[in-house]
């Protein structure tokens, strides 16, 4: 089967650092929608090292219960990157990424949501290009099809709570 893939490129240099992806995707995500700003729940994080002039967008990805034996270092254009920089992951002794009222992992989800945006909040907010919304067709496997499903389904949870969730699976139940 056929797959719309939606990438976000990211291009670091152009990056100042301003945080306006954190605050609009935490207020896209809030409940009710755009009702608080909390960046510390956004699902992109900007990692800053100001010395050495690093700003780097991040996008939070799967919840891993590993915890993390990395300890690389990345010199990209004379810039010391440390081993943490580009890790998208929550893990239990990682703050980053989880829910700071909940503790839950948060993840991106592309901002899914029916109907469909052109593009995603964070690349709209961004004024210097930073984020690149890119979308391709691609041959599938099921498998994939139903990771497409998870994410629909935890978009919907997201906004409209689990227990609203299961009350519409339980109506369409009866329905058919
Ligand atoms: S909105 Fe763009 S420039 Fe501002 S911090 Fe986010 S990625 Fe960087
Ligand atoms: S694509 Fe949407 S969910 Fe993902 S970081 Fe951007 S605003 Fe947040």
């Amino acid at each position: 089967m056929k797959k719309t893939i939606k990438t976000i490129k990211v291009d670091a240099d152009k990056c100042n650092g301003c945080r306006a992806c954190e605050v609009i995707c935490s207020a896209y995500h809030a409940e009710p929608r755009y009702s608080s700003v909390n960046p510390a729940k956004s699902r992109i994080q900007v990692i800053t090292h100001r010395l050495q002039d690093i700003w780097l967008p991040v996008f939070a990805g799967e919840y891993t219960p590993a915890e993390c034996m990395g300890r690389d270092k990345y010199i990209i254009d004379g810039k010391e990157y440390d081993e943490c920089s580009f890790c998208r992951a929550a893990f239990p002794s990682r703050g980053m990424f989880k829910d700071p009222d909940s503790g839950l992992p948060l993840k991106c989800d592309m901002c899914e949501t029916d109907p469909p945006l052109s593009q995603p909040k964070c690349v709209e907010a961004c004024l210097n290009n930073v984020l690149i919304y890119q979308e391709r067709e691609e041959e599938v496997e099921e498998e994939v099809a139903q990771d497409e499903i998870q994410t629909g389904l935890e978009a919907l949870v997201d906004k409209h709570g689990f227990q609203k969730v299961i009350d519409a699976f339980a109506l369409m139940a009866n329905r058919s």
